[in-house]
């Protein structure tokens, strides 16, 4: 656990002295769980919007995207159950008068037993060497065996609970597993209640409660009430999507972790249609793209489980989620939501409009059901820094710290080092930086040693280093040195901007 910490620790110290992330309003000593991306941090959150917008839009001929506004009509959150149904079930400790969310405090009272065992098998893996049988030993051992049990017990337990509703019942549960306080220890709480998560504004020229409007917690809703205008004027048919990335905003009962959970974050979601019937079948489908599309990048198939979940949402006939091995351990990162016809339906009961697709085939008219998959784009940016970041010896004894970042989505793709700071050398490179600036992002560094400017471009990232040196002037060519290998190449400058091409190109993730 400790050190795990560090590295999350670790990582927003790198992040905010490299220009990746701050602290929102820092000379005001900044805004809990706010944060604000700097000028490399957009760079890569921009670099990895455009693979999302490229793995959906590009590479399905049928899905399109929208940018819907972020105020909505405030019926939309009647219709889709915000209002009376996004609720979190929070719990104060009278003690440190601290606030927590019932279920979490459960699932990391479950998550310790869940990490006991992992630490029988990996004791009895090391004793029995190739011998082990992990599935025998979880059926006999004792100690597993009761963790289990345990485990499956509080499960059950907290799936009715949520279930139901019944909010005294979450809280017996917790005083049953004897849970504390996790900053004093303190077991004195409160009852649990529930917490609406959605921000409320007023708009300003109607004053009351017929003034008020809700920052969206959601890009959905946007996409459901937009259905008929983009299947009517881009003439679309089932199955069909429609993605958006935008900004959400959730009124969090705690928002920490840095930007794993922050009260205003940005979301990249596509809500497919599809037939009544088929829709299980899209739904594995769904779940398989979204796992190409991460495996791909190669930050380590290992790093991520699937989740299905306990307790469905009020719109869901199956879910589940799409964990990442963060810091500070496995965390959703993505869900992927079979949502129904319940968001079709219910706006047009409280729009009074139909919301129909006809189906020319069989001239039919019905409601699609729906396929949702939706990923924060924050969680993704830190999944792919935290996921990156090593810290490495070098085999002459050196260390250096480095983003392994995959390439396509590096914030800076391209260093341009004239070896000196003379001699013709910074024109020389200043050629090549207009050679490439239009197609590349790049740096162009003169200053310092060529063995400090490496490790400055190492730790945020770049993939490729271009030095320019006197026999430069000579042959038109450079040296080309790659960030992971640190191998050294020469090549003509004629064959530059395909050689850079190639180790940062998309294509290699499609
Ligand atoms: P959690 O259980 O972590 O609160 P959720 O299940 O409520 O998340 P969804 O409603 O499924 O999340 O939202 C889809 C995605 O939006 C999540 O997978 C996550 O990546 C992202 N997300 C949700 N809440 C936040 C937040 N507060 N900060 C950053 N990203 C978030």
């Amino acid at each position: 656990m400790a050190a795990q910490e560090d590295k999350l620790k670790a990582v927003i110290s790198h992040a905010k002295e490299y220009g990746f992330v701050f602290p929102s309003s820092e000379i005001y000593d900044g805004l809990s769980a706010a944060y604000d991306y700097g000028q490399l941090g957009v760079e890569l959150k921009n670099n990895i919007k455009n693979y999302w917008w490229t793995a959906m839009t590009r590479m399905h001929q049928n899905i399109v995207g929208i940018d819907a506004s972020i105020f909505m009509h405030p019926t939309t959150w009647k219709a889709s159950g915000h209002v009376d149904a996004f609720n979190d079930p929070l719990i104060d400790n009278k003690d440190s008068k601290k606030r927590y969310r019932a279920d979490v405090l459960l699932e990391d009272y479950m998550a310790k037993s869940e990490a006991k065992i992992t630490k029988e098998i990996e004791k009895a893996k090391n004793r029995f060497g190739d011998a082990f049988d992990e599935e025998q030993f979880r059926a006999t051992n004792p100690n597993v065996l009761r963790a289990q049990e345990k485990i499956d017990a509080v499960k059950t337990r907290m799936k009715v609970a949520l279930e139901e509703s019944d909010l005294e019942g979450l809280k017996q549960l917790i005083e049953d597993c004897e849970i504390a306080d996790p900053e004093t220890g303190s077991r004195n709480w409160t009852d649990v209640r529930q917490f609406n998560l959605m921000f409320k504004t007023e708009l300003g020229a109607v004053s009351g409660d017929a003034g008020i409007i809700y920052l969206r917690p959601e890009t959905a809703q946007g996409i459901f009430v937009n259905f008929l205008n983009v299947q009517k004027t881009g003439r679309m048919k089932l199955p069909f999507g429609i993605a958006q990335i935008g900004k959400a905003f959730r009124n969090e009962i705690i928002a920490r972790q840095f930007i794993f959970r922050m009260r205003e974050f940005e979301q990249m979601e596509m809500q497919y249609f599809v037939k009544p019937g088929t829709e299980m079948e899209w739904y594995n489908y769904w779940k398989n793209e979204r796992i190409k599309w991460h495996n791909a990048l190669g930050l380590g198939e290992g790093n991520y489980k699937f989740h299905d979940h306990l307790k469905l949402a009020h719109y869901a006939n199956a879910a589940c989620d799409i964990e990442f091995n963060f810091p500070m351990g496995f965390k959703e990162l993505e869900g992927i939501h079979s949502r129904t016809d319940f968001d079709l339906k219910k706006h047009e009961e409280f729009s009074g409009k139909k919301l129909r697709y006809f189906d020319p085939e069989t001239n039919e008219s019905f409601v699609p059901y729906v396929i949702e998959t939706s990923i924060g784009l924050d969680r993704m940016f830190l999944a792919v820094l935290s996921s990156s970041f090593v810290e490495e010896k070098l085999e002459d004894g050196s260390e250096r710290t480095v983003l392994r970042i995959p390439a396509a989505l590096a914030p800076v793709k391209v260093a341009v080092l004239p070896l000196v700071k003379k001699d013709g050398l910074p024109e020389k490179a200043k050629e090549i930086v207009d050679l490439l600036k239009l197609d590349f992002n790049l740096q162009y560094d003169d200053k310092d040693a060529i063995g400090r400017r490496y490790r400055r471009q190492d730790a945020i990232g770049t993939p490729i280093c271009v030095t320019v040196d006197n026999e430069t002037l000579e042959d038109n060519c450079v040296t080309i040195r790659h960030r992971d290998s640190m191998q050294q190449e020469r090549i003509p400058i004629a064959d530059l901007h395909e050689a850079v091409r190639k180790v940062v190109a998309l294509n290699k993730y499609f």
